[in-house]
């Protein structure tokens, strides 16, 4: 009942809190507003300023929208763990060490309140995929909040399955939570690296 009432990315964000541990490294694969990076940031900030949150998003608009959220919510202990980096997330291992990332996020779709044409799309999002899949340490998890109801939304909803499906089972644990009488509804996956 209470999965019931919530949206995909408020699921998300229960998951995430039972996988991220304060002074992890976490990264939001789609910075956009900059939500999802904020309560990344709350999750991995502790006393001794350990932690780090690499936001990443190729919209220097979204990146300036999180960065005034974060600047009215954070306090500076807490913003000095945030990297707002302008890049495409298929290059996210080029910014991380290998098996150092306790979770890697995805919001695909448009930015909201932003240009609907500018989403993210199946050839970049499958090879940021392959790149999270290398930097995730034992433990971690690559979350996916994937949006069916936007032209180009369904083939990358399609993509996203097709990785998943094909995780070898002894090293990942792949499922997604969908809403069965709500067939426009997001989609969360969430793929747990063993
Ligand atoms: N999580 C965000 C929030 O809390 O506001 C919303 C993300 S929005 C649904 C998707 C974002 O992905 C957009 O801001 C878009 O610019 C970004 N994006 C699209 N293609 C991208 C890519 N190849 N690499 C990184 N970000 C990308």
């Amino acid at each position: 009942y209470v999965f019931g009432k919530k949206k995909a990315t408020e699921v998300a964000h229960l998951v995430w809190k039972h996988v991220v541990q304060k002074g992890d490294t976490v990264i939001d694969a789609t910075c956009g507003n900059g939500y999802d990076t904020l309560a990344m940031v709350k999750m991995v900030a502790d006393e001794s300023a350990r932690g780090c949150v690499y936001a990443m998003d190729i919209q220097n608009g979204a990146l300036e929208n999180a960065s005034s959220l974060l600047e009215e919510s954070l306090n500076p202990n807490e913003k000095g763990l945030v990297k707002l980096l302008p890049m495409c997330h298929s290059k996210m291992d080029k910014v991380v060490p290998e098996a150092s990332v306790r979770l890697v996020a995805f919001n695909l779709g448009y930015l909201p309140g932003g240009d609907k044409t500018i989403i993210t799309k199946p050839e970049t999002t499958l090879p940021a995929l392959e790149a999270a899949k290398g930097i995730l340490m034992p433990g971690g998890l690559i979350s996916l909040v994937v949006y069916v109801g936007h032209p180009g939304g369904w083939a990358e909803s399609e993509t996203v399955h097709t990785f998943a499906s094909e995780l070898p089972v002894d090293n990942w644990v792949c499922c997604k939570f969908q809403m069965l009488n709500r067939p426009w509804a997001p989609i969360l996956v969430l793929l747990f690296k063993r």
